[in-house]
Formats: C-alpha cells, structure tokens, sequence
C-alpha cells in the first residue's frame, strides 16, 4: 500500500508500506480523504523523520473512510460503515478515555496519536481501535468529515464553550481552517461574527462564510476596529485561532466587559496584565483543545442538519501522489483547507 513519509526538512514522499491486517478490537479503514493540519507542520519541517522507536510512521490525523474489514472482537461497527477517525488513544480506562477524551489521559505511557507515534491517515489503509471510530453522517462528504476530523470540530468545541447565542458578536482571530470553521459554526449558532486576519484571500473566504463583517488587522488596530462595529464596547465573545501573542493580546482587548475569551490557537508564548486585561473587566478566559468521541459526532450531525457549508472552504483536494506537492503549498501560507482524496 501507498503511503506519505515526512523525511524531514519539509521534505514529503509517497513509499510503499506493507499491508495490515486489523488487530483483536480493531478495523481496517479504507481511505476516502484525509486532511492536511497545521499541526503537521513541526513534524513535517522538523530535521528528522517521522519516525517511533526507530520506525516510519504515515502522518496524517484527519482520517475519514470506509470500514473494509474488522478484526476479532468488533462490536458496533461493520463493513461498509462510514467513519471519521479520532485520532488519539489513551489507556481505554480512566475517566477521560472512558467519556471519550483519550487526548486527556493522564497514564504516559499508553497515550497514542494516530498520525504520530502510530500511522495515521495519509495511506490508502489505516487500522483503528473501534472506539474511535465516530459515525459519519449520509449527508456530510468523506473530504468534509476529514476537516471534522481535527480542525472543525476544533472550532465547534471551542464555540460551543463560549456558548454563543443569538445575543452575541463572536470575534474570531485568525481565519484559517479552523477560523473559518468558526466563523460558519458560530453564525449557525446564531451570533454575529467579526471574522479577524490579514490576509484579503482569507477575509473574503470569511465573508463569503457567513461573517458579519471582516477586519484587516494588518495595521495591529483590530481591537479599535471592533470597538467601532460594536457600539464602542468590544466583542462579547471571541476566539483566538492563529497562536500568536499580539493576536492572543488583540483578542482579549477586543472582548467587552464580562465578555467571554477562549484561546484555541497552539504553541508559543503571550504576556497578559491581569489587571487591565482580565481583572478590571471582568473577563472570562479559557481554553479549548479539540473535542471528545462524542464531540466529534455532535459536530458531524450538527453539520449535517443544519448544513453548514465546510466543504466551501475546501481549496485544495490531491491525490495521495500528489501530497508532497501539497504540503509545499500548504506549507507556505496558502488559504484555505487542503485534503487528499481517494476514489
Ligand atoms: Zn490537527
Ligand atoms: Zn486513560
């Protein structure tokens, strides 16, 4: 079977793997799509291999597929299923595995990531513990249950923990996938979103992704160009998507006083004042990391049933021979979400 490698140094190739057979508990899962992350990219421009315990490892963990096969001891699942993949496993036992949030298991040494330590989706096959198998609903497409698959259910999390309404302006900042995915979650759930960046290809995705308005923070005057669309007072709520300091700063001084902020984005630093940021108003901040087993399938259905259109920021679809090329592109900044496809 076909697979990608990450050699290192923002080098990606297509090799042979061996074929898999699933294991006692486990599927076999036949490909459809499988999405391109930014969080690929420290193993993809990292100066060695994607390799564990001395063995290659397929990335990818944005799987989405068939079920073609089942090892022993399968319940719930047959062949024929179509599933988003969860991309992590924990030790199936404490209270966060058990509640599907295998990412927040505590015991070290049985913590997996599928597309990581263990081979993940960018392979025409992938073997999966059946618990992390979610349904994927008739309606939603393989390449739309792939981006479900970690950047959106990402933003349907972290949206949903803000509990936004039709009562609120939701500011997102950053408006890459996982931003816009925000952007159209949270104008389904009713508020008005302020969609945040600074690249006009990204904006214009936005408005056309249900944004109520859009702000070029290039000129690092975002938190004032909030304040003037909404009556002076900053946003009710907003989401930081792009893992940066001045955007985590810009993000909580754009919120309103008893607002609520979440910090989605990953990986750096950030200095807050506690008091004019956070005391002295009151603020709320939080943070969210993907999603549980059942998070990820509240996503697929909510997407499902009230049509919101993932599959429109979908700029990139490769064949798997064609990833190299595609994490290049995806690579340099490129907009939009990048998936590889199967027939
Ligand atoms: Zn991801
Ligand atoms: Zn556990």
């Amino acid at each position: 079977m076909r697979g990608v490698v990450f050699q290192g140094n923002s080098l990606a190739e297509v090799i042979d793997y061996p074929d898999i057979d699933p294991g006692s508990e486990q599927v076999l899962i036949k490909l459809r799509s499988s999405g391109l992350c930014g969080s690929d990219f420290g193993r993809y421009r990292g100066d060695v291999p994607n390799e564990h315990n001395g063995e290659l490892r397929r990335p990818g963990h944005e799987p989405c597929g068939e079920i073609v096969a089942l090892g022993p001891n399968v319940t719930g699942l047959k062949v024929g299923d179509r599933v988003i993949q969860h991309h992590y496993e924990g030790c199936r036992e404490c209270e966060y595995c058990l509640t599907g949030w295998q990412q927040l298991c505590q015991v070290a040494d049985k913590k997996e990531y599928y597309g990581g330590s263990m081979h993940g989706g960018h392979g025409d096959y992938m073997v999966a513990h059946q618990s992390t198998c979610v349904p994927l609903p008739d309606e939603v497409a393989y390449e739309v249950g792939a981006y479900l698959a970690c950047g959106a259910s990402t933003a349907f999390q972290a949206v949903k923990k803000l509990e936004v309404s039709g009562l609120d302006v939701l500011a997102v900042f950053g408006q890459g996938p996982v931003g816009l995915a925000a952007t159209m979650f949270g104008s389904a759930m009713g508020a008005r979103i302020i969609a945040v960046d600074i690249s006009p290809e990204r904006l214009k995705m936005a408005a056309d992704s249900g944004a109520w308005a859009t702000v070029d923070a290039s000129n690092g005057d975002a938190p004032d160009q909030i304040r003037e669309l909404t009556h002076g007072n900053g946003a009710d709520t907003s989401l930081e998507a792009a893992g940066l300091a001045e955007t985590r700063v810009a993000a909580v001084e754009s919120t309103k006083i008893f607002g609520r902020a979440c910090l989605v984005g990953e990986g750096g630093e950030v200095t807050y004042q506690p008091t004019p940021h956070i005391i002295h108003r009151h603020l709320t901040l939080m943070g969210s990391w993907t999603f549980s087993t059942f998070g990820l399938a509240e996503a697929a259905r909510f997407t499902a049933e009230r049509n919101v259109p993932l599959g429109s920021v979908i700029t990139s679809r490769s064949t798997i021979e064609q990833a190299p090329e595609a994490y290049k592109k995806f690579s340099s900044g490129a907009a939009g979400k990048f998936v590889i496809n199967w027939d």
